[in-house]
């Protein structure tokens, strides 16, 4: 086919060093034996595009397109996305034939916050992850950290973490003031303050994007209601970790009472001790949960290290409850056990029956959306250039659940590179890269 042959002169191009503008000068003398070479070689002027992804399947689902495009990228935003747009207009070329691209993955459930290390923050300190050791290459680029820092430490996880990551950072602040630090500290419903928070999240509006709710293990539902009180006061949403209650509480007037339409269930498919499980005893969802999904309680997947069942899964899938974000919870117990990483949770849907452009939807567009984000998840021109290079693989795969039950799986895919704000921040099969030439 003719895009062999294009492919062939990009292949080529880069074997000399790549170099841009008057840096250019001495290289290209250097090559002036190959006078074939700097024919090839566009005046810079005319290189207007920062960093072209050429020939990849291009699944933007924000702006409805499914097909062979390039997509030209310019001062850290989408230029143009369009077929054949001519290579010697950029200065750097990726060939991506064979390749998927999409937006680079949106998680909305990761741990990221270590707090401090003087005792008092044990559980963010021993689970949190640096966002950049694991969302780059999982072609994820923006996480969203889910209320592992509240009111009170929310100036402090900017300073640390969100500051000096290269992959975008957003919060759910914790609606205890002293965020996720396990034991008692989560107990304390007077930590819990709605106001105190909702200020926060305005305070910190360009990161915080609602209020979360995890780990209260008591009767009450006032965690839940001051979180809502709070996400009102400040226009964020709620995501609720309903967890192990004593007695237990019930979904049906959580799901159906509590949560506003745009508020998150996370862990849909948990099946954990103390809390009512979304697929009942017989296989069947129960009708509330159903009709909380048409109501707009939006359901997340927040796989993590014990919160993904086969059990619950399969049957949602089969009766049409799926997830409306696919989310990792990410944390140090997750990342080596059955979730892995986002492109690990996004194969094994896929082997569990979900289609590709569904999946990248869920993972970019969506979740954007769901936290009141459009212009993230998408490769709309003019948005930020937050690109996923993916590769879909086949082969004989095996996928996990959190309580160690395999499937087998033929189909994987792999994240082959990550661009944030048009930066190459992950390179695996160095498409980006010059093409190593024996001296
Ligand atoms: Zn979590």
């Amino acid at each position: 086919m003719a895009g062999s042959d294009v492919k062939g002169v990009r292949r080529a191009r880069p074997s000399y060093p790549r170099c841009f503008g008057a840096r250019c000068a001495p290289a290209l003398a250097s090559l002036a034996v190959s006078g074939a070479a700097i024919a090839a070689e566009p005046p810079a002027q005319a290189r207007e595009y920062d960093l072209l992804i050429s020939g990849g399947r291009v699944i933007d689902p924000a702006n409805g397109r499914d097909g062979i495009l390039d997509v030209a990228v310019r001062r850290g935003r989408i230029a143009r996305v369009a077929v054949d747009i001519d290579p010697a207009r950029a200065r750097a070329v990726v060939d991506a034939s064979g390749l998927i691209v999409a937006p680079g993955f949106v998680d909305i459930h990761t741990h990221v916050f270590f707090g401090t290390t003087d005792g008092t923050y044990l559980h963010n300190t021993y689970e949190a992850l640096a966002p950049d050791s694991f969302a780059p290459r999982s072609c994820t680029t923006t996480v969203v950290d889910a209320g592992s820092s509240g009111w009170r430490d929310v100036a402090l996880f900017k300073a640390q973490t969100i500051a000096h990551s290269k992959t975008r950072v957003l919060a759910f602040l914790n609606i205890v003031g002293g965020g996720m630090r396990g034991g008692r500290a989560e107990q304390d419903l007077g930590d819990m303050d709605a106001a105190r928070t909702a200020a926060a999240a305005r305070a910190h509006g360009d990161e915080v994007v609602g209020v979360k709710v995890a780990h209260y293990a008591g009767p009450a539902w006032d965690p839940v209601l001051r979180a809502v009180e709070a996400a009102r006061a400040s226009g964020g949403r709620v995501m609720v970790d309903l967890g192990h209650h004593v007695p237990e509480l019930s979904l049906r007037e959580l799901l159906l009472t509590h949560l506003r339409p745009g508020d998150i269930f996370t862990h849909v498919y948990a099946d954990i001790p103390g809390r009512t499980t979304v697929v009942d005893e017989s296989g069947r969802v129960r009708p509330y949960v159903l009709e909380a999904a048409r109501r707009g309680v939006v359901f997340d997947l927040g796989h993590g290290a014990g919160s993904f069942v086969f059990d619950q899964a399969v049957p949602a899938l089969a009766q049409g409850l799926l997830p409306d974000a696919i989310s990792t919870d990410m944390r140090l117990k997750s990342l080596n056990g059955a979730m892995g990483d986002m492109v690990n949770v996004v194969s094994k849907m896929l082997n569990l029956g979900m289609s590709l452009p569904d999946l990248v939807r869920r993972s970019t567009a969506a979740p954007a959306a769901i936290i009141g984000r459009p212009e993230l998840g998408t490769l709309g021109e003019g948005a930020a250039a937050d690109v996923a290079v993916l590769r879909l693989d086949t082969g004989r795969y095996g996928y996990v659940d959190t309580r160690g039950a395999r499937i087998d799986g033929d189909r994987r895919i792999e994240c082959a590179m990550t661009v944030r704000d048009g930066r190459v921040l992950w390179d695996r099969d160095g498409l980006n890269a010059r093409r190593y030439v024996p001296r």
